[in-house]
């Protein structure tokens, strides 16, 4: 289709607007408030708004891994297309694209018009969900959102460091990203891409966060490192984490192996840590039993590891995901338990359970409408939630 199934609905439906500046070329507003969990828009992708699209290349050109891809297809098509036509197409492609499996399994890529325009933040205001069988995209607002705020998602997966987010911008995108959270070392006090000291276990840092190329050095004992140092200890960990000596099944291993990790090799909210203390808390609630539900230090446990990851989601993904959906479902049940087991014991009052009973079945309400908000589902949402009109 050559227009946009958007652009011709009345505005009322929209909450979103297209604004221009000289810096940045054009980008998506909210044009009034936005609720978390809002549906921004759902849309097919559509080959019309394409030539206005940026192409970077110059910056493509500079690559030889992209250049060479480039020559091939020139060449290919050469005396069907001219040059500066196939290098545009492939510019504008390779930066404003993205990435999908089919559901036969094939790659593809897809270019969203209104998406195409939207800026990357590294602590975005809205996500994108892409739906595997008819490549349509669905943009959910995943924090409130005011008039005249830019709208924003990520391009990469906001789970990582601040010199690998860089990283993969530079290569991918040709920036430098600036916001907010790239600017700050401690990334929200979690240090998550920290790993510890091999002499005296406190937590190693990069010198620059914005250099690549920086040495790593011990806030402890000053012990300086090579530029390699974190990366190789984080492949160390995972390696000893998916040897066949390790039965990740196991809830005693994979106890004595976070407590390990966590006393030795990597800081307490590093990514690949959490990444395993997330598989626990899910083997926790695979293997519960009526003996395991009445059992308090493992009721305890469960809510500690469920907080620690809700911590970290809260700062690495801000907002109301899927994710945080799924893990404060986690936390609900033993924490629920605990407060039968308090109110049996004589541990709390009648009043203060039935507190708890309440603030429960809240969270539980909150927490699955965050997952299903996130599904695609077979209608095709044109019309805003928000719209009082009755116009289709
Ligand atoms: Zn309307
Ligand atoms: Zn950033
Ligand atoms: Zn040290």
């Amino acid at each position: 289709s050559p227009t946009s199934s958007y652009v011709e609905k009345p505005i009322c439906c929209r909450a979103f607007a297209i604004a221009e500046n000289s810096t940045v070329g054009r980008f998506v507003v909210a044009t009034r408030e936005v609720r978390p969990l809002e549906t921004v828009l759902e849309d097919f992708p559509v080959r019309d708004w394409l030539l206005r699209l940026m192409d970077h290349i110059p910056d493509i050109k500079l690559d030889p891994t992209h250049c060479q891809y480039l020559e091939e297809i020139v060449q290919f098509l050469s005396g069907v297309f001219p040059s500066e036509r196939v290098e545009r197409a492939y510019g504008i492609l390779r930066v404003n694209s993205f990435g999908f499996t089919t559901p036969q399994g094939g790659d593809g890529r897809a270019l969203y018009p209104l998406v195409a325009l939207m800026s990357h933040s590294c602590q975005p205001n809205v996500q994108h969900v892409q739906s595997g069988s008819d490549s349509r995209v669905k943009l959910v607002a995943q924090r409130l959102i005011k008039p005249g705020e830019e709208m924003t998602i990520s391009y990469i997966n906001t789970f990582q460091g601040p010199l690998e987010r860089r990283r993969s911008l530079k290569e991918q995108w040709f920036f430098d990203c600036s916001c907010s959270r790239c600017e700050d070392i401690s990334d929200g006090g979690l240090f998550s891409h920290a790993v510890l000291c091999q002499k005296c276990f406190d937590r190693v840092l990069p010198r620059d966060q914005q250099n690549p190329a920086t040495t790593w050095i011990c806030q402890g004992c000053q012990t300086q490192y090579a530029a390699n140092y974190a990366k190789d200890r984080e492949i160390q960990v995972a390696k000893e984490w998916e040897n066949e000596a390790m039965d990740r099944a196991n809830i005693k291993q994979c106890e004595d192996f976070i407590q390990k990790v966590e006393s030795q090799s990597l800081s307490e909210f590093n990514h690949f840590l959490v990444k395993i203390k997330s598989h626990l808390a899910v083997l926790y609630t695979v293997r519960e039993s009526a003996e395991t539900l009445a059992n308090r230090p493992i009721l305890e446990r469960r809510v500690e590891l469920c907080q620690s990851i809700i911590k970290y989601l809260y700062h690495m993904d801000k907002g109301q995901t899927k994710k945080l959906g799924v893990f404060l479902l986690e936390l609900n049940k033993p924490k629920m338990r605990l407060a039968k087991l308090n109110f049996d014991q004589g541990l709390s009052t009648r009043k203060e359970y039935l507190k708890s009973l309440a603030e429960g079945a809240r969270t539980e309400t909150q927490a699955k409408n965050m997952i299903g908000r996130y599904k695609l589902v077979n209608s095709f949402a044109i019309k805003s939630e928000a719209c009082k009109y009755e116009h289709q």
